[in-house]
């Protein structure tokens, strides 16, 4: 069975708007994440580009609560699993996901259709509160208590951070040379709506020259590296991202939302 990467999951355009107003109300500091991105809506391809603005999807620097509830009839033991795995982030962080029974404001699916909810994804920090009521904000495709330890962790956990509002890490060199270019315009203009410039931006740049252009300073064994398929890679072996979350990750998540000092 060919390994599952994480999908990136963004707002419609028509709500980019409201939900940056959200999130700079939330916190205020998400302006200094503040970028103009041109997609074209999803589907269609070659048409007209829009600007948008995007800025930070951080939570509050006071710490992050959220509810977690799930759409489907996930067993008490696996929801209990999912739960211990996303909060592995407080262990560094100020961080608590507290399961509901009522709506949470995070809502579990493991859908397996159709192919655009599919797979592993998850929206970014501030926007799951963007998204209608009754659609996930969260997807593990046929999660189960067979599935290893090990999934959990790579998986769950990267979900998770993408809960938090962290984006994926950029590539280092070697992986960019691995990627096929024409099946990644294909690939991402079909799943993410992206154009061949953002594509150029977000997958096909390395970490050399994306730090040129002042990106921070990335890590490749990051629990949030960046996840691609084998489908759209020269030796259709799939880049599988970070294995768990990784000391760096966690400075980087106690640096957002700092644990509170004991008194
Ligand atoms: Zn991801």
């Amino acid at each position: 069975m060919p390994i599952i990467v994480c999908r990136l999951k963004s707002l419609p355009l028509a709500t980019f708007a409201a939900a940056a107003a959200r999130s700079l109300a939330i916190n205020p500091a998400n302006a200094d994440h503040r970028r103009r991105v041109a997609r074209t809506p999803a589907g269609q391809r070659g048409g007209t580009p829009r600007i948008a603005v995007v800025v930070g999807r951080r939570w509050p620097t006071t710490g992050v609560r959220l509810t977690v509830s799930f759409l489907d009839n996930a067993p008490r033991d696996l929801r209990a699993r999912i739960l211990r795995h996303m909060n592995a982030w407080g262990a560094s962080a100020n961080v608590v996901f507290r399961e509901t029974r009522g709506m949470g404001q995070v809502r579990i699916a493991r859908l397996d259709e159709p192919e655009d909810m599919a797979g592993y994804w998850s929206y970014v920090g501030t926007e799951i509160l963007d998204v209608p009521d009754d659609k996930p904000t969260l997807n593990l495709e046929g999660f189960t208590m067979r599935t290893s330890d090990a999934e959990f962790r790579r998986v769950v956990r990267h979900e998770a951070g993408h809960t938090l509002g962290f984006d994926h890490e950029h590539m280092r060199r070697d992986m960019v040379q691995r990627i096929d270019r024409a099946k990644a315009f294909a690939y991402f203009d079909r799943t993410e709506g992206w154009t061949r410039h953002e594509i150029e931006e977000q997958v096909l740049t390395p970490l050399d020259d994306a730090a040129i252009m002042g990106t921070t300073e990335s890590d490749p064994l990051s629990i949030m590296c960046y996840q691609l398929p084998g489908s759209i890679m020269k030796d259709r072996k799939p880049i599988k991202g970070g294995a768990d979350i990784n000391p760096k990750d966690h400075a980087f998540a106690a640096g957002l939302y700092p644990p509170r000092t004991r008194r």
